[in-house]
């Protein structure tokens, strides 16, 4: 199992549970917040690393859609050697975490090479997968490296889900949780939020938990109105889970695209800020722009201590 790991920065110790992926920020308690929130951090806690455009599903709502490969396509990736040396600089710079997503990252013949590399060098994977077929080769190294497995399931309702996800991926996604929750996997399940009753959110986490998940994250899409006590709401009535509701955030990480070009935005190809193939972090992280407290604030934990007068 992986340990917690710290890293100290001028304005407080950043420490990171990889038991249940969580960031927390110690400091003292600042005269400005606003201020301390423009502070920047030494290197990224995490890096969204896109590492294929390839996906066999074509889900409704997905604003990736119109770059996505099929699973048969051509595609320049980075090579073994390139993982290697970018995962050992990532953690050296104190880097935590990496997030694998794509398109669907099981379709990057390499992934469970980088959970592998990434393990031994100390980081901690989590891949975002639609579930539809997880091959065993990355089952495996996800579950005997301590990966986070975090599946796009959008509700409990095998119809709702299908319609939804534009797939019959519902059955296979069931098996792969039922699967991972006897295997002690960490995993977690990612809701796209849909307009329902409080009672709908309650029935899908009881359903949930009840198959031993621990973490949920329902995400809104960009403009739908979410009910103010939603989170708090689950968090009491679902105690043995942890739910977060929060809208996606695009603009504030380090996104790595398949052929290892880092972006501010995945597909704004004009702010390219360097490439994890042949560039050092550090060089890339003092071009990127959004480094801030309050860039990561979505991550971020706070724990403020008083100062002593
Ligand atoms: S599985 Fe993900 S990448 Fe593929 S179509 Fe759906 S949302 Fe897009």
């Amino acid at each position: 199992m992986q340990q917690t790991r710290e890293r100290q920065e001028k304005f407080g110790k950043i420490i990171y549970n990889p038991r249940i992926d969580r960031f927390t920020l110690e400091a003292e308690t600042p005269e400005s917040y606003s201020d301390f929130c423009k502070s920047e951090l030494s290197a990224p806690l995490t890096v969204h690393w896109l590492v294929t455009l390839k996906c066999n599903a074509r889900c409704k709502y997905c604003y990736e859609r119109d770059f996505l490969l099929s699973p048969g396509a051509e595609e320049d990736i980075l090579s073994r050697e390139e993982i290697s040396s970018f995962l050992r600089d990532f953690s050296t710079a104190g880097g935590f975490r990496i997030y694998l997503t794509g398109g669907e990252p099981t379709l990057n013949p390499n992934l469970p090479f980088i959970i592998r590399a990434a393990y031994d060098y100390g980081l901690k994977s989590v891949v975002n997968s639609n579930g539809l077929y997880f091959p065993d080769e990355a089952y495996k190294s996800v579950k005997e490296c301590g990966a986070r497995l975090s599946l796009s399931l959008d509700s409990h309702i095998r119809e709702i889900h299908n319609e939804s996800r534009n797939q019959d991926s519902y059955d296979s996604l069931v098996k792969l949780i039922d699967s991972a929750a006897k295997d002690f996997v960490d995993l977690r399940v990612i809701s796209v939020f849909q307009n329902a009753s409080p009672d709908y959110w309650h029935e899908f986490g009881n359903f949930l938990q009840e198959k031993g998940v621990r973490s949920w994250f329902i995400q809104p899409l960009v403009g739908m109105e979410v009910p103010v006590d939603l989170e708090d709401r689950l968090n009491s009535e679902l105690p043995r889970m942890c739910t977060r509701v929060l809208p996606a955030i695009f603009d504030s990480f380090f996104y790595i695209l398949p052929n290892g070009d880092v972006a501010s935005y995945a597909f704004q190809k004009k702010n390219i800020y360097g490439n994890v193939g042949t560039d050092s972090l550090q060089a890339i992280w003092e071009k990127v722009p959004n480094k801030t407290i309050l860039d990561y604030r979505g991550l971020l934990h706070m724990k403020f201590r008083r100062t002593r007068k």
